[in-house]
C-alpha cells in the first residue's frame, strides 16, 4: 500500500455547501475527494462546472437513504433508478473516476413469500444496465458492503452475486462495515477490494470516528490489505476526524 493517495468523503457536509466542504478537504492536502450525492438538494449544472474545474482526483458516493431497488412493484423502484441514472451522469460530468454503489433495502414483507435471492435479482436485473451503460463510459463503479439494517451487501454472497452478474462491477471495501459485521477474514479471503472506506467505530455501531479514536485494529487489517493500491477514501464524521485520520494513516503505512 505504499504509494497510496489517502482521500476523504463529504460525508460530514450534507447539509453544508458541497464545493466549500470539497475546498476546505483540498486546502488540509487532500488531492482525492469523494463526493456523497446525498444532500438536501440536486446539484446544479454550476455546481458541477465548479467542481469539475478544481482539478481534484474525484468520485462519488450513490444516493444511498432507502434504496428501493428491490421493490416488487416496479414503481416503487423507478424513482430510485432514475435518481441513480442521474447521480452516475452527474459523476461523469463531474469528471469523477470511481462510483460508490449501495444495494438498498430488502423489503422484508416480501420475503415472506419470495426468497432474499429473488428480491436480489430484482436489484441486478434493474440496475445491471444502469450500471453497465455507465462503466463503459469510463465511470468504474464498486458496490459497498454495509453492515446496517436488512440491506443488500450485508451478505458476503450479495457481493459475489452482483459482481458475477454485473460485467465490470468493482468492490468497494468499508472497513468499518467488515468490522460490525464480523467477517473481515471472510470478506478478504473471498473478495478482491478497489476501492476502501475507512473510519472507526467501537464495534457496535457505524459511528464514522476518526481512525484512531474507536476499537479498529489499522495496523492489522490494512497488513491484509498489503497489495492493494486503489483509491483510499476516509468516511469521518467532521474535518477534524478526516484530517486526524489522515494523519494516523499516514504514520501506520510508514511502519507496515
Ligand atoms: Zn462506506
Amino acid at each position: 500500500m505504499e504509494k497510496i493517495v489517502i482521500g476523504a468523503a463529504t460525508v460530514y457536509g450534507a447539509y453544508a455547501d458541497t464545493f466549500q466542504v470539497v475546498d476546505e478537504l483540498a486546502d488540509a492536502g487532500f488531492c482525492s475527494v469523494e463526493i456523497v450525492d446525498e444532500r438536501t438538494k440536486d446539484f446544479s449544472r454550476q455546481e458541477i462546472d465548479s467542481l469539475a474545474k478544481l482539478g481534484l482526483n474525484l468520485s462519488m458516493h450513490c444516493p444511498f437513504v432507502s434504496l428501493m431497488y428491490c421493490h416488487p412493484n416496479y414503481n416503487r423502484a423507478k424513482p430510485e433508478l432514475e435518481i441513480l441514472r442521474n447521480s452516475m451522469q452527474t459523476a461523469l460530468d463531474m469528471g469523477c473516476t470511481d462510483y460508490v454503489l449501495h444495494g438498498g433495502e430488502i423489503p422484508l414483507l416480501f420475503t415472506l413469500s419470495k426468497s432474499r435471492d429473488y428480491l436480489l435479482d430484482l436489484m441486478i436485473d434493474r440496475t445491471k444496465p444502469i450500471i453497465e451503460a455507465y462503466s463503459k463510459q469510463g465511470l468504474k463503479v464498486h458496490v459497498e458492503n454495509v453492515s446496517f439494517g436488512e440491506q443488500i451487501g450485508k451478505q458476503v454472497s450479495d457481493i459475489i452475486k452482483l459482481q458475477r452478474e454485473i460485467e465490470g462491477l468493482g468492490f468497494c471495501y468499508d472497513v468499518a462495515h467488515g468490522a460490525l459485521t464480523m467477517d473481515t477474514q471472510e470478506i478478504l479471503s473471498t473478495l478482491k477490494p478497489d476501492y476502501l472506506h475507512l473510519s472507526d467505530n467501537r464495534l457496535k455501531e457505524d459511528e464514522h470516528l476518526a481512525l484512531g479514536d474507536g476499537y479498529l485494529p489499522f495496523r492489522n487489517i490494512l497488513r491484509l490489505l498489503y497489495d492493494f493500491n486503489g483509491p483510499v477514501i476516509i468516511e469521518a464524521k467532521s474535518f477534524d476526524a478526516c484530517v486526524r485520520s489522515k494523519l494516523y494513516l499516514e504514520d501506520i503505512l510508514k511502519m507496515l
